[in-house]
């Protein structure tokens, strides 16, 4: 990616110095991923290769996201640089954020970035556009802190008391914070953490109202996932007190809320004598139909986007830009909405529009293809090749490609669709193993080269 570059470092534990990538520009727009690093205080996070240690660098970056209009520009004191210098990077930083933004898109807020001395007072503003309080972060913190005592606690008794003693923060929000650490945990292997998560976590669905409810929704999920039909999902609706829960059955059956089902619960209906549950059955229909226009309202507003997204790059000077920055969306609802729009455009005898839109449709697919790496690239097309006169030239079209590294994969490949029993495959992988040995290079394969760097910047220290 353009945005890393290359910075030596020194082991604080160690003493090793290793080269590392380093982000100077977090743009959520870019990376989704982005802002999850920033809130978990994971920027610049490296490990040791020597030793295993983990430390973050505390280096300037800029955090960018476009939809909420923020460029906030991390400066930390440790930088150690005059007023001027400082000034320059941050003139530095905000230009390379522009120069990966199409001319029209350009806002002010860009020339104006935020500057921040410290990483939490920029991770405050990011949480402040979210439209989280103060409070909230307060709240999550004393519910963090809850659990760290309930997991130290060291008798089944010490455990109960700080339930009874806690009742009002164990509420959904604490619900999240324990699943998310059971994550964490299972993910970096720490049985001994999971094996305490799951105990606090089994007592607190027995010990608490909230615990029971959440209890209560996860085994009625089950039931409609091993019985996924229309009329166990209305016996799942009726039998459930909690309107949440309820939504969630009906978001997840959603395949199963059709003409036949509304049938079913009215047939219900018109079969029950008492007039109290006849009411109750049919302010049911009646949240089943709202639950599902708020869902179609959704996919709705998806499509809409999506659309938004068609004209802007439409309309756009640089639309290939434009396309850059936006590239998760340009997802498979995007090409659909994108090949609906093109037949209209047919249909209507719109010559014009048709290629306008075709333009779109081969640019995006031309984005999408380099996000496949090249080996895999090349490796379709000595699979597709008819002859072996064709692989042979594929492959001396790409010879600067053909490595030992690509040899190891035709040798992968070939292995893998003998075993699949795909012979032709197989021997079409072989014809092009022979000759790709016969062009590789001896010796080790090279290394990747260092990514260029933006215009520019300056790489603090190493
Ligand atoms: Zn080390």
């Amino acid at each position: 990616m353009a945005q890393r570059l290359l910075a030596r470092v020194t082991c604080p534990n160690c003493r090793a110095s290793f080269g590392t990538p380093i982000e100077q520009i977090l743009d959520v727009e870019m990376d989704p991923s982005a802002k999850a690093r920033l809130l978990a205080g994971q920027v610049n996070l490296v490990v040791c290769p020597a030793c295993g240690f983990a430390s973050t660098l505390d280096l300037p970056f800029i955090y960018h996201d476009p939809r909420k209009e923020l460029a906030l520009v991390y400066m930390p004191m440790a930088a150690g640089r005059t007023d001027l210098e400082r000034q320059q990077a941050i003139g530095a930083l905000s230009r390379a954020v522009m120069s990966t933004m199409p001319q029209d898109q350009r806002k002010g807020y860009l020339l104006n970035p935020q500057v921040f001395l410290t990483y939490e007072s920029l991770v405050n503003r990011v949480l402040e556009a979210d439209g989280v309080t103060p409070e909230m972060l307060q709240a999550q913190r004393d519910r963090a802190e809850l659990l760290k005592r309930l997991l130290e606690a060291s008798t089944p008794e010490d455990r109960m008391s700080l339930i009874q003693e806690n009742l009002a923060m164990l509420d959904e929000s604490f619900f999240r914070i324990l699943s998310l650490n059971l994550e964490q945990a299972d993910a970096l292997g720490h049985a001994e953490v999971v094996q305490r998560l799951l105990e606090v976590r089994a007592l607190l669905l027995e010990q608490t109202a909230v615990g029971r409810k959440l209890a209560a929704r996860s085994a009625a999920l089950r039931a409609l996932q091993e019985q996924p039909t229309r009329e166990k999902l209305l016996d799942l609706l009726i039998e459930t007190e909690d309107p949440t829960t309820r939504a969630v059955l009906i978001t997840f059956g959603q395949p199963l809320v059709d003409y036949l089902f509304f049938q079913k619960l009215t047939q219900r209906i018109e079969s029950t004598p008492d007039e109290e549950a006849r009411r109750r059955l049919e302010s049911l229909r009646e949240e089943v139909m709202n639950v599902r226009e708020k869902i179609r309202e959704q996919a709705r507003e998806e499509v809409r986007d999506k659309l938004r997204l068609l004209q802007d790059l439409l309309m756009s000077e640089q639309p290939e830009l434009l396309a850059r920055r936006r590239l998760v969306e340009l997802d498979d609802l995007f090409l659909n909405v994108l090949a609906a729009e093109i037949e209209n455009a047919q249909q209507a005898g719109d010559q014009e529009a048709v290629s306008r839109l075709q333009g779109v449709w081969q640019l995006v697919m031309r984005l999408l293809q380099e996000q496949v790496p090249p080996e895999l690239l090349l490796l379709t097309q000595l699979m597709e090749a008819p002859d072996e006169g064709t692989v042979r030239q594929v492959l001396e079209a790409n010879a600067q490609m053909v490595d030992a590294s690509f040899v190891a994969l035709l040798e992968q490949v070939e292995q893998d669709m003998r075993a699949r029993g795909e012979e032709g495959l197989a021997q079409k992988a072989a014809i092009a193993l022979g000759i790709a040995r016969a062009m590789a290079p001896q010796g080790p394969p090279e290394e990747p080269k260092t990514p260029q760097r933006p215009s520019g910047l300056i790489i603090a220290r190493g």
